[in-house]
């Protein structure tokens, strides 16, 4: 996970990626409130110089702590706020790289949901039924093979050859 996370990303999207389990990537501007003027600048992520922006992300669902899997509440004053979702404005290498990163990263989380999905397919007097689940071939299959999916994405476009950590996609594509 940390191989594809980078030095460039903003404090503010750093915290924004952890924190919402949804990585939508499917926005379109006129979804948005603001009109098409609203951003005309560089990826939002990384703040680069000619580094134009070409999707829109929005991160979004139950924003939660990893740690403990508390819900995040925002504080003001006296009353506690949910969180809104949040867009971000990408370039074309920050928005592959940003998803698999989110991906790794909200992991367990999406296997904690798909487990209690599975749960609820159950009958309440069930008393086998987190064995049944612990076990079930499907789930173990569709969550590892997606894990190796993920990490050997991970390991080809972003771990260099000597091991080091870099952006060997951006060198196969651009050099
Ligand atoms: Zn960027």
């Amino acid at each position: 996970m940390n191989i594809c996370q980078s030095q460039a990303w903003g404090a503010d999207f750093r915290a924004d990626v952890m924190t919402y389990p949804k990585y939508n990537d499917d926005v379109k501007h006129s979804d948005l409130a603001g009109g098409d003027m609203r951003h005309l600048g560089n990826c939002q992520v990384c703040n680069r110089e000619g580094h134009p922006w070409s999707v829109i992300v929005k991160l979004e669902g139950e924003p939660y702590d990893r740690e403990s899997y508390q819900m995040k509440m925002k504080e003001e004053g006296d009353s506690t706020l949910e969180l809104p979702p949040v867009e971000y404005y990408m370039g074309c290498f920050c928005h592959p790289r940003t998803k698999l990163f989110h991906n790794l990263y909200h992991f367990g989380h999406n296997i904690y949901h798909k487990c209690k999905e599975l749960l609820e397919e159950y009958d309440d007097n069930d008393e086998k039924k987190i064995d049944k689940v612990a076990t079930d071939p499907s789930l173990f299959k569709e969550m590892s093979s997606k894990l190796k999916k993920y990490m050997k994405e991970a390991e080809e476009d972003y771990l260099t050859a000597d091991g080091e950590r870099g952006n060997s996609k951006w060198t196969r594509e651009y050099n």
